[in-house]
């Protein structure tokens, strides 16, 4: 499954830099490759895109390139998230990208050893090239998805609703060209006998009719299969017919809590169990539609305390039997949202390394109310709860068509539902009995726990050993630093910056 999850971004700056002149080579890892064996050798610009899970793969490939000559340009959410960090490993880092800022970094194309150049757009792009002009990107990607091929769409960027954790909230809602968007459902036709679209927009249907509109206008009804991310807000049900009626097969909305961010859901001033009833039959009218849903909580928020919520979750699971859960631990992505600030101010933020940050490998915000055993101790409970044989077999039973069925089942057994269990287990034992670990968990030391720098070492393989020193460790608290550093200079006073200590 891993291409069908390629972000689009790698593919719209293949297109610029041919543009503007270049040639070049597009590599999609999924985690599989071996990138030394598969990257070209002779390059003089490398643009790596990575989500912060990533980055210590991205440090090590950017070592290994700059060894060969090449100057290094990082992007995508752990550019955002951690400019500062990859400064020190990339020669330029840039946040919100636009072709002017990858024709300045082409343009300069020089090494910046000692600090990486942060670059960053005022605003995101207001088109980017569609899937006619990605074609030859997707589709090289699309040859290592076996079975499923996903094609990333979008036609719109930013949000306006303002979850404090999004990364989107911050960014104002824009809708891409509709136009072009039309072509590309047309063209998908020409490629496949029924093509499977993956909306990358952060919240699908904004401005609902007109999106279905264009994909009306464009492809006869029920050609395509599309899954999309959506809030339950915007999931009235005119609005999931006409999506069954234009072949939406997935849908991911988000619930998070059962104590705040209601507006998504349409839930505003109902909390506890009155909202999981609301929630739930909601979801349960959205599955006679659509056959696909997969509901995402985050686990571990302020504003959660007991068991309680974790027993709400498994009464939504027992009222809605046909929706696959996902759960994420919360997860502060450095400069991501500004609720990050808060944290770093409470000293709540750990230094996970980023190899964890995946929102289940590891929680980098101390629970504001639970111990960490006791924290785990819910999340095992819940995700067992989830995966019992009796649940997988109702959840199959509750769910319509063979597809949805099978990945439920797949997903169940998979690293994701008994592979969890298995890990979180294993994290909770280590809490109560390895002190130096437990240690980390509470901040008393910064030294990562052997546990993790096992595995780190391990998913590297080769590319281990081009992981610069100090590249395991970061400053949890860099976005407050500069944050305070900014407010300095525009008030005129002397920053004082403190150095986070790291033992090695
Ligand atoms: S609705 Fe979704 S995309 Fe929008 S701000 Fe909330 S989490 Fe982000």
């Amino acid at each position: 499954m891993n291409a069908n999850f390629a972000s689009l971004m790698p593919q719209v700056l293949g297109v610029w830099c041919e543009e503007l002149g270049h040639d070049v080579t597009l590599v999609c890892y999924t985690g599989f490759e071996n990138l030394v064996d598969e990257l070209p050798k002779n390059v003089d610009i490398v643009f790596i895109g990575a989500f912060s899970e990533a980055a210590q793969t991205a440090y090590a490939l950017s070592n290994l390139f700059r060894s060969r000559g090449a100057v290094t340009v990082l992007g995508g959410p752990h550019a955002r998230c951690y400019p500062q960090d990859a400064q020190k490993y990339f020669d330029y880092v840039v946040g919100l990208t636009d072709k002017q800022v990858i024709e300045d970094v082409l343009e300069d194309c020089s090494p910046h050893q000692s600090l990486g150049l942060h670059i960053t757009a005022k605003q995101q792009p207001f088109s980017i090239p569609g899937v006619r002009e990605r074609w030859k990107f997707i589709e090289s990607t699309l040859k290592k998805a076996p079975l499923i091929k996903l094609v990333p769409m979008i036609g719109s960027l930013g949000c306006p609703y303002t979850c404090s954790f999004c990364i989107d909230s911050v960014i104002p809602y824009q809708p891409l060209d509709f136009g072009i968007l039309k072509e590309d459902l047309s063209f998908l036709l020409t490629k496949f006998r029924r093509p499977l679209v993956g909306w990358h927009d952060p919240n699908f249907g904004i401005r609902f009719d007109d999106y279905l509109n264009a994909i009306e206008e464009s492809v006869p009804p029920d050609s395509i299969d599309f899954i999309a991310e959506s809030s339950l807000s915007l999931l009235s049900e005119p609005h999931v017919k006409r999506l069954k009626r234009n072949g939406f097969k997935a849908i991911l909305p988000g619930i998070e809590s059962w104590y705040e961010l209601g507006g998504k859901s349409k839930t505003n001033g109902i909390a506890g169990m009155n909202k999981v009833s609301q929630v739930s039959e909601h979801v349960n009218m959205i599955l006679r539609y659509i056959p696909y849903i997969q509901t995402n909580f985050v686990l571990g928020l302020d504003t959660d305390e007991g068991s309680e919520p974790f027993e709400l979750t498994k009464r939504f699971l027992d009222l809605t039997p046909g929706a696959f859960p996902g759960y994420s631990l919360l997860s502060a992505f450095g400069q991501a949202a500004p609720l990050n600030l808060e944290y770093q101010r409470a000293g709540s933020v750990l230094p996970f390394p980023f190899h964890f940050l995946d929102n289940n490998h590891a929680m980098n915000v101390k629970p504001k109310n639970y111990s960490w055993p006791e924290f785990y101790q819910n999340v095992i409970d819940l995700t067992r709860y989830t995966f019992t044989w009796k649940a997988i077999a109702k959840r199959f039973a509750a769910t319509g068509s063979v597809k949805p069925r099978l990945m439920n089942v797949l997903r169940a057994v998979s690293s994701e539902g008994f592979g969890r269990i298995k890990y979180f287990t294993e994290v909770r034992r280590l809490l109560r009995t390895d002190r130096q670990f437990r240690g980390f968990f509470e901040k008393e030391t910064t030294r990562i726990p052997p546990f993790y720098t096992d595995m780190i070492r391990k998913d590297l393989g080769s590319l281990w050993d081009w992981l610069p020193p100090g590249a395991m460790y970061h400053d949890p608290n860099a976005y407050l630093k500069a944050e305070n550093l900014r407010s300095a200079q525009s008030s005129g006073k002397t920053p004082v910056l403190v150095e986070h200590i790291f033992e090695k």
